[in-house]
């Protein structure tokens, strides 16, 4: 580690909180798959910011529209309207064909959002007691960090000391078709949320069918089904939504992270009328929810994504990625998954740290990736990455591997 990289660790560790442990890695700046840090030395982004990178860090074109915008109107507030909430509010509900869409600002924003509507629809169009909504969530879930969110999260460390929790919330495990039909048995839930796959559970791909039966048991029991999509969705499974491989539309679809393609934290909420306009003015809300600035950004981020078909490149890229993981044959990989480019290793290795060491050492050899749960190692790029690319990965990869 450089004197100028142990400079940037010590700052962070003297003066941040510590909630986080990097990797020992200080960046300074980005170009599509790749960032370069203090010292100048380039990388293979394999994580994308936890797939918020998906077109490519600064992409030129959602660069010109911030550029613009931000000199021209950065925000208003919903207390006034703005000439392009309008015009994003129509895009986006277009692109992924729902009536309305909420703007929001991070990804557990728009969790919570959707969680509020899904209740408030559960007392006032389903007609659930007072009080007594329930909404079903997977075990090994991850829907973000707030009180709320955590009070229904399986991880001891997201949720110990952080009680008391908030109710109405059922665990079931993920994947569990009887197991769901068991719980929409109670007449009082509302909805049902899920992540189509599981990304910080380690890129858990749930069977095939799952969701399409997911979408048939929600309308049998007149649940609603409420999509995570925040970092399966925008072209990173190889397509457009994770539950486009099944054709199944979610009734509440949340999205974020690639929104904004890693310019600012952008997130929504789309849903029809009978869902949306249950909630009215003042009932909820944020200050820089739709802004113009992140509607711009938004616009010109999921452009970016259909115009350059980065669905079909990640679709191809990471078949090819997870052929040359398999073709290594390493006695180290236990599992390979993933859809897409969303995908995770599980490394096998009697060293408990062996996860960590071998992402420090695909760091020396140009290669940045995050292990996740001790023995998983999520290798996500973004989705402009190309087969040439892709086979010097899978080189950095197989030499790191023999480091072990
Ligand atoms: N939901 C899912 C599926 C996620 O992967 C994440 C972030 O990793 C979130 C919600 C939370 O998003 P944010 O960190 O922007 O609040």
């Amino acid at each position: 580690i450089s004197e100028k990289t142990q400079h940037f660790l010590d700052l962070e560790d003297r003066y941040g909180a510590h909630n986080y442990h990097p990797l020992p890695v200080v960046l300074t700046r980005g170009e599509g798959v790749h960032v370069w840090d203090v010292d100048g030395k380039r990388y293979y982004d394999f994580l994308s910011g936890y797939s918020a990178v998906n077109q490519g860090h600064c992409h030129p074109t959602i660069v010109a529209a911030l550029v613009e915008q931000a000199s021209r109107l950065t925000l208003t507030s919903r207390a006034f309207y703005s000439d392009l909430l309008g015009e994003y509010a129509s895009y986006v509900t277009r692109y992924f064909g729902y009536d309305r869409v909420l703007p929001v600002n991070t990804g557990v924003e728009a969790v919570e959002t959707a969680l509020k509507l899904c209740r408030r629809w559960g007392y006032v169009v389903k007609g659930i007691p007072e009080n007594k909504a329930k909404i079903i969530v997977c075990s090994e879930n991850f829907h973000g960090r707030t009180l709320n969110v955590v009070s229904f999260s399986t991880d001891p460390v997201a949720r110990r000391d952080f009680g008391p929790y908030m109710p109405g919330y059922e665990v079931i495990p993920f994947n569990d078709l009887p197991a769901l039909a068991r719980a929409l048995q109670d007449p009082n839930v509302a909805g049902f949320l899920v992540e189509p796959i599981q990304g910080e559970a380690g890129v858990k791909v749930p069977d095939d069918g799952y969701l399409s039966s997911v979408r048939q048991y929600c309308t049998d029991a007149n649940v609603l089904f409420l999509a995570d999509e925040i970092q399966t969705g925008l072209a990173r499974t190889g397509k457009m939504l994770a539950c486009d491989h099944e054709n199944v539309r979610p009734d509440v679809l949340i999205l974020g992270k690639a929104l904004s393609g890693g310019m600012l934290p952008v997130s929504a909420v789309l849903a029809d009328d009978a869902i949306m306009l249950t909630i009215k003015p003042g009932e909820h809300g944020s200050t820089y929810g739709g802004n113009p600035l992140a509607c711009k950004v938004a616009i010109a981020a999921l452009e970016v994504l259909r115009n350059e078909r980065m669905a079909d490149n990640a679709a191809q890229m990471g078949e090819m990625l997870r052929q040359g993981l398999a073709s290594l044959h390493s006695p180290f990989i236990r599992v390979i998954r993933g859809k897409g480019l969303l995908n995770a290793i599980e490394i096998a290795h009697q060293n408990p740290d062996a996860a960590w060491d071998l992402c420090l050492a695909l760091k020396e050899n140009g290669l940045l990736a995050k292990p996740t749960h001790g023995d998983k190692i999520r290798f996500a790029p973004p989705l402009t990455i190309n087969a040439d690319q892709i086979n010097e990965c899978v080189g950095i990869i197989s030499k790191s591997l023999e480091t072990l």
